[in-house]
């Protein structure tokens, strides 16, 4: 059961053509450069950069309120 769940992230190197994990950003045999695909969730990645993103935006809406907006309001 392992040994199969392993071979979903088994991809073939570019570059020499071996078996590697498809996470791998260098591939262990010949050192060649991979781009890793999935394994780590592109999901999770999105989400992420989702949250990111709104947070960004919520944080700049707060820096621009107290930037502006307060010192209108203490020093009319
Ligand atoms: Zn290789």
């Amino acid at each position: 059961m392992k040994k199969s769940n392993l071979e979903k992230h088994l991809v073939a190197c570019p570059h020499c053509g071996k078996q590697v994990l498809d996470h791998f950003t260098q591939c262990p045999h010949c050192k060649g450069e991979l781009t890793p695909s999935g394994y780590t969730g592109k999901h999770d990645i999105k989400a992420q950069q989702k949250i990111r993103t709104v947070l960004f935006v919520i944080l700049l809406a707060v820096a621009l309120f107290v930037l502006f907006v307060l010192p209108n309001i203490t020093n009319p």
